[in-house]
């Protein structure tokens, strides 16, 4: 058997501190509610971390011990230092995966590994979401039906301004009108990288069966198929070049 994967769980944790709102929604945290959807899991080893701990949960040790990170920000992006987006930045590239959820799609680590502005149209109006399953047999679509809604959810429009993503495995409707790319797929160095839209803090959406599953599918699809340190290496020739010299 393989080793289980090692998933960590960052949640910015502030709504659910401040607003009794989130609060009574997610009284464990939106890392709680999202890592009780791996519950009864037996392989994966799932841990979480919150900004407000040292080293904002993201120590030299903690990324080096994380084959993916799962990603919830929002009212403080601006907190993350630069040592912790370098730290995780690097950690991708050599080959971790990360799955980035909702308003992360403005986080220090997302843009920086999408090179573009990551922004959206958007608009907090409790509105119905549909949720299309485009790709049926990506592994991240597995068990999932050909569409789900959720009732209450804040509206993100395209244009989403990143790079064109790999893959689109889920896209998205809402009843104010505008679509969205909802589920997306990129390579970066040796990492995987998947963004998720739906997860408002002030509705339930962590709570819905397919948002978890979907989260969990990308968590085991982001899995380290590799783990390579970057070397820029002068190597010497495997034929011998005298003649042509
Ligand atoms: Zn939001």
């Amino acid at each position: 058997m393989n080793n289980p994967l090692r998933v960590l769980i960052w949640n910015e944790y502030r709504h659910e501190k401040r607003n009794e709102t989130v609060r009574a929604i997610y009284p464990q945290g939106i890392h709680g509610a999202i890592a009780e959807g791996f519950a009864g899991a037996t392989d994966v080893i799932v841990k979480t971390a919150t900004l407000d701990e040292p080293e904002q949960g993201l120590s030299e040790q903690a990324v080096a011990s994380t084959d993916v990170l799962v990603w919830w920000g929002h009212t403080a992006h601006r907190e993350v230092q630069d040592a912790v987006v370098d730290r995780v930045q690097k950690r991708v590239l050599e080959g971790m995966g990360l799955v980035v959820l909702h308003s992360g799609h403005f986080s220090r680590i997302f843009k920086r590994l999408m090179g573009t502005n990551c922004s959206l149209m958007w608009r907090d109006e409790n509105e119905k979401q549909r949720i299309w399953t485009i790709e049926p047999g990506h592994p991240i679509a597995a068990g999932l039906p050909e569409h789900f809604e959720l009732d209450h959810e804040e509206m993100y429009g395209e244009r989403f301004d990143v790079p064109p993503p790999d893959e689109v495995v889920f896209l998205g409707w809402f009843q104010g009108g505008e679509v969205f790319r909802t589920g997306c797929c990129w390579q970066r160095g040796h990492g995987r990288v998947f963004y998720f839209q739906p997860g408002h803090e002030t509705y339930p959406t962590y709570h819905n069966a397919n948002v978890l599953k979907v989260i969990a599918n990308a968590v085991r699809w982001a899995a380290p198929r590799v783990m390579l340190p970057d070397a820029l290496r002068n190597v010497p020739a495997l034929e011998p070049l005298s003649q042509t010299r």
